[in-house]
């Protein structure tokens, strides 16, 4: 007999590292958590779980935690009490909108947080100070693949589940690190390639695991995938293998879409992209020969110019080819963070209340308005800001106030001086957060938060499945739940909404979005799951548009497109490109991760990844430290040399340093949806002999 079993407590919660959504328990006793054990029922994972979701989690307990309040005195901060912080608070925004109006405060909600305090930030953009400029961290990575989906099929989500990736004959991943970046989801596709003769086709500048495993790789010019996927697009039309019969049946647009195709021939293609005309043929033929299609795809898409644009043309690639609405078909951008596709589904977008209504919908706002109990006139139909807009909007002084929960925005914004400047000149700034992070350093006031284990609360994973997280710990010293932070903060600025437990939260919610009518803390007891849209009886969705499209007419859309140049490209003096992006072992700035010591032990440095080829051409050796300068900066480190990356392209993670890679990124950014052109970085590289 075991005598310790009975002390030690077990409970269900869900990872925060990545939108894979793993659940498993938690065995703890008192504050140290024991052990992650990984359960068959966990819906998403079953027992596998990366290194991240098994061991990164001794930040909980750090010494660096927040535990009180911090208000700022004198330049200095100095710990407070609830009441005196939140009373501050309430009276610093009240005071800003009263003065310069509603929308010179902007709210930027947790992408790691969960649907309730989503909701609850948006909540009171909207309702209590009357502006629609709310968002989330997807304006970073993933909104440009929710506006492709938007353009042709119509749900801003996965197409299926996770399990359709697996069962798929074909699986194409486009522009994402899987192996590295949604660990479990790699090893449900290695398994399949090996167990049941999965295809796999990658298509990547970058030679990553994925990559190496591929049966077949494909490797473009940068900022050129608009152009193969609408050339595999015509191969299609041209040679008898887009699926006429679902086109016709389920498609807008054909005719005009497949003109749209002239100037995409497979010479166009191979000149643009560099990709060799064979292999062109070879991925046509494998995708368009097989019964099902699974499309993922990430931030190598997504952070360009023009990441809206080549997530449509991925999306119209899979209409041609019938790859949609049937199982193990689809496509799959893969959200980042664990809550990135959460925290826009309940309604951190400055364009849509929970369940994607549109704040200019008169229909959707009047039955908002009629959910919260006011008159809808107090309600904004203007579209606000969005992240990247606030911070600008802040350093030419019309936003005057930013409220911003458990975001990195001072070191994940593009061309970070900018942020910084914008954050100094802010009349009134609050960060909730679990660190004095990087960000909460700009603050006036800082609130302590709970990390996930300490708070209940819902989360949703890349295929749009909501999970319940129960709470593993107690709150450490004064800090408290998110949702209990943003409910005491409304009442003391006249909503006192009486919220005692997140679940009457998410009912509220389900009762006025359709989306999620059928959304109840009982459906989700345990390892159970609803994929969204989720019907009243409880009826979910794992797989979309099995009936048809969710457009008026109950059809999807091909969209036309062209290819346009990146809006930052090489010269004589910056004559590499900078791409950049996230390792296994860590997690975006390394505020947890970097917290965790087993973790950092791993990966405590940065580098930056040179090819063989300019290794050779500059006399670099492995570990020669370099200077790598954009036209914003520079960042001194040492080289790595490798073949993943090729010719005259670097690669740096961005997990390191105080100020990291955005200090040589941009402000260029994709102008329909603001998303900036992270991977669009020309930069030069100079040897440093000295050190
Ligand atoms: Fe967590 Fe993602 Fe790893 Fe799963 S795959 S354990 S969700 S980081």
């Amino acid at each position: 007999r075991n005598l310790r079993q009975p002390e030690i407590k077990r409970t269900k919660t869900v990872c925060t590292y990545c939108g894979v959504g793993c659940s498993f328990e938690m065995w703890t006793r008192d504050r140290h958590i024991l052990k992650v054990q990984p359960v068959p029922e966990a819906p998403a994972n079953g027992i596998s779980t990366c290194i991240k979701g098994k061991f990164a989690w001794d930040f909980v307990n750090s010494e660096k935690r927040l535990t009180m309040p911090l208000i700022r005195d004198n330049g200095r901060f100095r710990e407070a009490s609830w009441d005196e912080a939140l009373d501050l608070v309430a009276r610093r925004l009240l005071e800003v909108r009263d003065r310069h109006g509603p929308d010179s405060l902007g709210f930027i909600g947790s992408s790691k947080g969960s649907n309730e305090q989503a909701y609850l930030v948006q909540k009171i953009a909207r309702l209590v100070i009357g502006t629609n400029s709310v968002d989330n961290s997807s304006r970073y990575c993933q909104n440009p693949a929710t506006k492709g989906l938007f353009r042709t099929v119509g749900y801003g989500g996965d197409a299926g589940s996770i399990e359709d990736i697996e069962q798929a004959e074909v699986v194409v991943i486009v522009g994402s690190n899987t192996a590295e970046n949604h660990p479990v989801i790699a090893s449900r596709i290695k398994a399949a390639q090996k167990l049941r003769g999965q295809k796999l086709i990658v298509v990547d500048p970058r030679k990553h695991e994925m990559a190496e495993r591929a049966d077949l790789f494909l490797r473009p010019n940068a900022s050129t995938d608009l152009v193969w996927a609408s050339a595999l697009s015509r191969y299609m039309f041209d040679n008898d293998l887009a699926d006429m019969a679902f086109l016709e049946r389920w498609v807008n647009h054909v005719d005009e879409y497949r003109q749209s195709l002239t100037p995409f021939t497979l010479e166009y293609a191979v000149s643009m992209t560099g990709i060799d005309r064979d292999d062109l043929i070879e991925a046509a033929e494998t995708i368009g020969r097989a019964n099902s299609v699974c499309l993922l795809w990430a931030m190598g898409i997504t952070q360009h110019s023009h990441g809206s644009d080549t997530s449509t043309a991925l999306s119209n690639l899979l209409l041609v080819t019938g790859n949609y609405g049937k199982p193990g078909s689809g496509g799959y951008p893969m959200r980042g963070h664990n809550n990135v596709q959460g925290a826009s589904d309940f309604g951190c977008l400055r364009n849509m209340y929970p369940g994607y209504e549109k704040v200019s919908d008169p229909d959707a706002r009047k039955r908002w308005a009629k959910g919260w109990g006011v008159d809808p006139e107090q309600l904004s139909d203007k579209v606000g800001e969005g992240n990247f807009l606030m911070v600008q909007s802040a350093e030419q002084g019309a936003i005057k106030a930013m409220y911003v929960v458990g975001e990195e925005t001072a070191y994940s914004d593009a061309n970070t001086h900018n942020v910084h400047t914008a954050f100094e000149s802010l009349d009134f700034m609050v960060v909730q957060d679990v660190f004095l992070s990087r960000t909460a350093e700009f603050a006036d006031v800082v609130l302590p938060a709970c990390p996930s284990v300490e708070q209940e609360g819902t989360y949703v994973n890349t295929e749009r499945r909501i999970q319940r997280a129960y709470k593993v710990l107690e709150p450490l010293g004064d800090s408290r739940p998110d949702w209990q932070i943003l409910t005491d903060l409304a009442a003391r600025m006249g909503y006192d909404w009486g919220y005692t437990h997140p679940s009457q939260i998410m009912d509220e919610c389900a009762r006025i979005a359709p989306m999620f009518a059928g959304v109840t803390y009982e459906r989700l007891e345990n390892w159970k799951s609803q994929q969204w849209p989720v019907a009243t009886d409880g009826t979910d969705s794992p797989l979309l548009y099995t009936d048809g499209f969710p457009n008026e007419d109950g059809k999807a859309n091909l969209h036309p497109l062209e290819w346009q140049e990146p809006e930052e490209s090489v010269d004589g003096e910056y004559d590499l490109m900078l791409d950049n992006g996230r390792m296994l072992e860590q997690f975006q700035g390394a505020n947890q991760t970097g917290r965790t010591a087993g973790i950092w032990e791993q990966v405590p440095n940065g580098f930056v990844e040179v090819s063989p080829e300019l290794a050779a051409e500059r006399g670099i050796e492995e570990g020669t430290w370099v200077r790598v300068s954009s036209r914003r900066d520079s960042l001194e480190l040492p080289a790595v040399i490798t073949d993943r990356v090729r010719g005259r392209t670097l690669f740096m993670p961005i997990h390191f340093g105080k100020p990291g890679v955005n200090l040589l990124t941009g402000e260029h950014n994709d102008p329909d949806v603001q998303t900036p052109a992270y991977k669009e970085t020309a930069v030069k590289l100079e040897v440093l002999d000295e050190r």
